[in-house]
């Protein structure tokens, strides 16, 4: 069975010194202090460590192969947005990182798939970048949960939505700039409560801001299995139906009815959650995800679907068919 994994992170063995070069910020750069291992430096600051697999195409391929797994869908590491620069160093970081991923799936078509970056602090710049990813091949983009704080309803990322549509680029929705990092960093907190909270309010924010209402083509997968957003559907949509002055100010339509819509990956760690998800999203809207290479990820890429006694067809939606659909393409492709 053909396994497309949509949620993998690598980042290009050397990055140029964008710090020195803009002469502002904390870009991130890459110490390479050992043999297959290099630090990731943010200004001064140690980032994390990351491994020869975060960067080099012919080991994850390799490392895939144990988990039967023949596709790799890559986006850049979130750290790497880069939302916070000028924006046309913004484009420059993107365009960079972009690059860099057209260039391995050209070279590994049968293996890698790309989604691309933007620099969503200036829509002009964006969507003038989604116009050349467009060039390269490449049917996706991974966005922020939110963009400096601002949440995705702000009407000054309409316009890059509208163009995605157009252009049937599909988003991914990655929880990042987590929001009460600095009041929670003892315990990993921002990675354990901040992300899940992240990508419920992306998702809270483009129904009730009346995005995916307005687009309704726009094909959206919210990271792990859609984080906080499924699991307190029953909260959020009571809030609807309780206080719809305040809830339903921009949109009449009911949080539940766009359950479906959009898609969501299977990173829940946890079968009963799975089967949850599955219930309200239906197999063909989960996507096989596992946040490789990094250790809070799924990295057996799936094995604990494998035992859940699910219907083949299940678990063929979950392994390649609904990521085909999300990101509209076929799936000969990828057949050898
Ligand atoms: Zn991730």
């Amino acid at each position: 069975m053909l396994k497309i994994d949509m949620h993998t992170h690598i980042i290009p063995e050397h990055l140029p010194k964008w710090t020195e070069k803009f002469g502002y910020g904390d870009f991130i750069h890459l110490q390479h202090h050992k043999e297959g291992a290099a630090m990731m430096m943010k200004g001064t600051k140690f980032f994390r460590e990351i491994q020869a697999n975060c960067w080099d195409p012919a080991i994850r391929i390799e490392e895939y192969k144990k988990h039967e797994t023949q596709v790799q869908v890559i986006s850049t590491i979130p750290v790497m947005f880069s939302y916070d620069a000028k924006p046309k160093d913004g484009l420059e970081v993107s365009e960079y990182l972009n690059d860099h991923v057209a260039d391995i799936c050209a070279k590994y078509p049968k293996n890698y798939i790309g989604l691309g970056t933007v620099p969503m602090q200036d829509e002009e710049l964006a969507i003038q970048e989604l116009h050349r990813l467009k060039e390269l091949n490449i049917p996706g983009i991974q966005i922020g949960s939110n963009i400096n704080d601002k949440n995705l309803s702000s009407d000054r990322f309409f316009p890059i939505f509208q163009a995605c549509q157009e252009l049937d680029i599909a988003i991914m929705i990655h929880p990042w700039n987590m929001m009460g990092f600095h009041s929670m960093e003892r315990y990993w907190l921002p990675w354990l409560v901040g992300m899940p909270a992240e990508t419920s309010r992306a998702a809270c924010s483009l129904i009730f801001g009346g995005v995916l209402e307005r687009l309704p083509k726009l094909r959206v997968n919210f990271s792990h299995a859609g984080g906080a957003f499924i699991p307190t559907l029953g909260r959020i949509e009571h809030g609807f139906n309780c206080r719809p002055d305040l809830v339903a100010i921009d949109n009449p339509v009911n949080p539940r009815e766009y359950l479906g819509k959009f898609w969501v990956d299977s990173i829940t760690h946890d079968p009963v959650l799975l089967k949850f998800i599955l219930e309200h999203q239906g197999s063909n809207r989960i996507t096989l995800g596992s946040d490789y290479p990094f250790p809070l990820g799924d990295l057996e890429i799936g094995a604990y679907i494998e035992e859940m006694e699910l219907e083949e067809k299940v678990v063929e939606d979950i392994f390649c068919n609904a990521t085909l659909e999300w990101l509209n393409l076929d799936k000969s492709q990828f057949e050898n």
